[in-house]
């Protein structure tokens, strides 16, 4: 699903090469593992769909573009410091590039303060039946990655705890990882009972 990748776009502005230190890495790493098992962050395009991430005191902690999250190293962890959606800039730390659809995790963390942490996904079965499960969906599509996805997917979250991205995939938004990730497990749950 989504379209065709094309790079990311926005500029990632270095700021050092230390990877981020955080216990919720490891937590992160496991649910990309659960996730990856059951088809919902597969191989698209060159690269592997979907993304993680969780706040910390100096931003988030992003898992970079498209890495396979099935067996996640410490490696594709990027620190994002700051994102400005005006330059598109993003300023980082660490050893790879974040994930395309780092300014949409920005935006999240910056009008939500309930949320530390999203889980995407693309699941395909949980869009399908998106109505029937009554789930909140974004009102237009837009090119991944962009400022206007990020604005339509802020826009359109609202204050729900799972929210359907027109034609590319879904997210999940939680107090910590493992309830964004729980979430995601849920809903594919009651998907595959339809
Ligand atoms: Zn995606």
């Amino acid at each position: 699903m989504g379209d065709k990748y094309e790079g990311r776009k926005f500029e990632t502005v270095f700021k050092g090469k230390d990877l981020p230190d955080d216990t919720r890495i490891a937590e992160v790493m496991m649910w990309g593992a659960k996730l990856h098992k059951l088809g919902l962050l597969p191989a698209e395009s060159g690269g592997h769909a979907g993304n993680m991430s969780f706040r910390n005191s100096r931003g988030f902690v992003i898992t970079a573009g498209g890495v396979n999250k099935g067996r996640l190293t410490p490696r594709n962890f990027v620190q994002v410091l700051n994102a400005n959606l005006d330059t598109k800039r993003v300023e980082a730390e660490g050893e790879l590039e974040p994930s395309s659809e780092t300014l949409a995790h920005h935006l999240i963390y910056r009008e939500r303060a309930d949320v530390n942490a999203i889980v995407h996904v693309h699941d395909n079965l949980a869009m399908k039946h998106a109505e029937k499960l009554k789930l909140r969906s974004t009102a237009k599509a837009h090119p991944y990655g962009t400022v206007e996805l990020a604005n339509e997917i802020a826009k359109a979250a609202g204050n729900q705890r799972y929210l359907v991205v027109r034609g590319h995939g879904v997210m999940a938004f939680g107090k910590s990882v493992w309830e964004a990730g729980k979430r995601v497990m849920a809903v594919h749950a009651e998907a595959e009972q339809l």
